[in-house]
């Protein structure tokens, strides 16, 4: 017999505030606009020895709490984006697209993410990554990490990462 347990962290307070602006097939860029972003988080696996929960929440909201923090208030920026050139220099953040200047940010107000654009696909997936990362290898009994980014109300996307090898 082989079930798993699912939890899901959904707090209200798990939103970030920030800019963004993706590109498109070809030579469409949008124009920089903000959303209200919201995460969340859904966990599968088995129990914690002892503890019979999946994971233990405080420790959970915790780690999305510091991500979310950390994209809230900024310009959100796809360092692998090849349409993109994104340089830093003199506390600035200069951003060309397609060879031609398009924005210059300061450095402190924007948050440049390893990912090729910055849709909600991307964002919950690299979310997701994160996740991953601060709960670390010894979480063995996890099966799933899945994390939903939402954009706007009824418009989100989610990326669901197997740990299982
Ligand atoms: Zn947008």
């Amino acid at each position: 017999m082989s079930g798993a347990f699912k939890v899901a962290i959904t707090k209200e307070d798990l939103v970030f505030a920030a800019a963004h602006f993706i590109t498109f097939a070809g030579h469409r860029c949008e124009k920089l606009h903000g959303h209200n972003y919201r995460a969340s988080l859904f966990v599968e696996g088995g129990l914690e020895a002892e503890s019979w929960f999946v994971v233990d929440f405080s420790a959970v909201k915790k780690i999305m709490r510091a991500l979310t923090a950390e994209l809230d208030h900024r310009v959100l920026l796809p360092r692998d984006n090849p349409k993109l050139a994104i340089s830093e220099k003199n506390g600035s953040v200069q951003v060309a697209f397609a060879g031609e200047p398009r924005y210059v940010f300061p450095a402190g107000d924007c948050m440049i993410l390893p990912i090729p654009n910055t849709t909600v696909e991307m964002l919950a997936q690299y979310l997701a990554g994160r996740v991953r990362a601060e709960l670390g290898r010894g979480a063995v009994h996890l099966k799933t990490i899945e994390v939903e980014v939402e954009e706007n109300f009824g418009q989100s996307a989610s990326y669901r990462e197997i740990l299982d090898d």
